[in-house]
């Protein structure tokens, strides 16, 4: 035993700093149920992230394997109600499954369109009116397919203590990332809410060119 300060050992990957600083946690009622709500400075990116959390029906709070929600800002989607995308009523979904089930929504800022921006969202938006999809529209405005990036939403789990998760997704990508960071995810929950006319042909891009896992037939009513 000694008192030195323990030598700089090379970098583990469990040793990295964190890209996120907690700021400060606070009870938050709402239409969906009452939540812990942690916020979070990205040290990296400058955005605000929020982590909201449910303890479980026997009132523990979440430990590894939680149902976890990795979600993207969408203020067309989640404060407007637009129909272009599933946004809103995935929030909403998921929001409900933690307040039953226990877990975490980690909410990312900065994630709007994909990363892309809002105002190039809608240069997009604007695009799609012409008839490109959404993943030509990106393409065509010089951008990235998908600018999103998952490092935070990984540390902000270590925050909480997590290291495994059941991923609500139908994202393939995100499941990679979130591997790639360190979260191991054990199940990968699917979450198909909020599909209707005006999104159908978003999500079959979605499924068709961007690789996530939907059912062949979106329409209406399915
Ligand atoms: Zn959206």
């Amino acid at each position: 035993m000694t008192d030195l300060p323990a030598p700089t050992s090379p970098a583990a990957p469990s040793a990295a700093p964190s890209q996120v600083r907690f700021e400060v946690e606070t009870t938050v009622p709402t239409t969906h149920g009452t939540f812990r709500m942690r916020a979070y400075a990205d040290t990296v990116t400058g955005a605000d992230h929020v982590a909201v959390v449910a303890s479980g029906p026997d009132g523990s709070p979440p430990s590894d394997g939680a149902l976890v929600r990795v979600h993207s800002e969408c203020l067309t989607g989640e404060t407007f109600g637009s129909l272009k995308c599933e946004c809103g009523p995935q929030l909403d979904a998921a929001l409900e499954a933690i307040r039953d089930h226990g877990g975490v929504v980690v909410y990312l800022r900065g994630h709007e369109g994909r990363g892309i921006g809002l105002v190039a969202k809608l240069r997009a938006y604007r695009l799609q009116e012409d008839g490109l999809d959404t993943l030509d529209a990106n393409l065509a405005l010089g951008l990235p397919a998908d600018a999103r990036e998952y490092g935070a939403a990984a540390d902000v789990l270590r925050d909480l203590g997590l290291s495994s998760i059941r991923l609500l997704s139908n994202n393939p990508e995100k499941r990679r990332q979130l591997e790639a960071h360190g979260i191991e995810v054990v199940e990968t929950v699917p979450l198909v809410v909020g599909v209707g006319a005006f999104n159908e042909g978003y999500l079959d891009t979605k499924r068709d060119r961007m690789g996530h896992e939907l059912p062949g037939h979106l329409g209406t009513g399915a």
